[in-house]
């Protein structure tokens, strides 16, 4: 049976790159399938987090599920950290991913930059621990933002590699889903690096939970190119903060970017980015205001967590401990 699941790291406050990417899109598959939604604070320790602030950004991570529609009777909704089985496949999956793999991720390049002798281990490690979360679940559809697409390609070489090497089909072969207008949110900044929650500069991207001014100014001081907007997307080409802006702009308007090129030809940045900032507010307002005022309640939030735990041990805990007979673990 098609069952869906995918996470996200509260490694900071959420942008409009993992709404975009993620979030809206994960809401969008509930109810068709099996949806598992995670906020993975295991990934999010291969960077240091100062522990109170990990905390709250893991309430402010499910807080924004909750807020763009993610219904927790429906979907389940954990924190990775309450469900042991995450660590303990991943550990299995240590052992059958080859270092050369991990060597080619470039996720872990970008992140590690010059300095890959001081990074933790667990950063090295992550895609493995990735594979682990989706495989726990015997997930068949994982959607993601386009620079996930790599890992979860790894999750396959790795549900490939243990069903070879142990003679069974018992892992499925994960699809990625990486579809719609804004499968990568770009830097407002930098045309050619993505939107990170992480990244060095506040102004570099859209927070969830920006107020109107703030959205506003961040438009405004975008980076564009001169010209104004062309007759077609071909007009576009080369020009990677146009394109970015243009395809925001479809993505939260449920539209396309060849639409948004024929409502707005030949616009200006001056007419063109006061709209795209008030469409976001109109979409991004009423989310962060239910984000305000569930994270009034953090009991409430660490309930839903809790239940979303125990719901998905139950799924896990039986494809582990085939997982632990598969490979030969005694056990009583
Ligand atoms: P970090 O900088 O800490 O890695 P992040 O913003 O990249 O944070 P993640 O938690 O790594 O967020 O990713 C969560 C989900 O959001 C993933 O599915 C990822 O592909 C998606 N995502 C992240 N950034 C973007 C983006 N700029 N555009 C589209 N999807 C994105
Ligand atoms: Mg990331």
């Amino acid at each position: 049976t098609p069952r869906v699941f995918s996470g996200i790291k509260p490694s900071g406050g959420l942008t409009l790159g993992n709404y975009l990417g993620a979030i809206k899109r994960f809401v969008g598959m509930q109810g068709e399938m099996e949806t598992i939604y995670c906020v993975v604070d295991l990934h999010a320790i291969t960077v240091w987090q100062d522990p109170a602030e990990l905390a709250n950004a893991t309430r402010e991570v499910a807080a924004g599920y909750l807020a763009a529609g993610l219904d927790p009777t429906q979907s389940i909704l954990f924190n990775q950290s309450q469900v042991a089985g995450h660590a303990e496949l991943g550990w299995v999956f240590n052992c059958v991913a080859r270092v050369g793999w991990m060597n080619r991720m470039t996720q872990f390049k970008d992140k590690a930059g010059t300095n890959a002798e001081k990074v933790s281990l667990g950063l090295y490690a992550y895609p493995s621990l990735m594979a682990a979360d989706i495989l726990l679940y015997h997930a068949t559809h994982v959607p993601v933002g386009e620079d996930q697409k790599q890992h979860v390609e790894l999750t396959r070489d790795i549900a490939a590699k243990f069903n070879h090497d142990f003679g069974t089909a018992f892992f499925p072969i994960t699809e990625p889903v990486i579809d719609g207008p804004a499968t990568r949110v770009m830097n407002l900044r930098d045309g050619t690096r993505k939107m990170s929650k992480s990244g060095e500069s506040d102004m570099e991207r859209i927070n969830m939970t920006d107020d109107a001014d703030t959205i506003a100014k961040k438009f405004k001081k975008a980076k564009t190119d001169p010209a104004a907007l062309p007759d077609t997307l071909d007009g576009l080409a080369g020009r990677p903060e146009a394109r970015n802006l243009v395809d925001i702009y479809a993505a939260l308007d449920d539209s396309t970017p060849e639409a948004v090129i024929a409502a707005y030809q030949g616009a200006g940045w001056g007419r063109f980015k006061p709209a795209l900032a008030d469409l976001a507010v109109a979409k991004l307002a009423p989310i962060s205001q239910e984000m305000s005022r569930l994270m009034n309640d953090p009991a409430e939030i660490d309930r839903i967590l809790a239940q979303g735990a125990a719901r998905a041990r139950q799924i896990a805990e039986p494809i582990l401990k085939q997982t632990y007979d598969i490979v030969g673990f005694l056990r009583s």
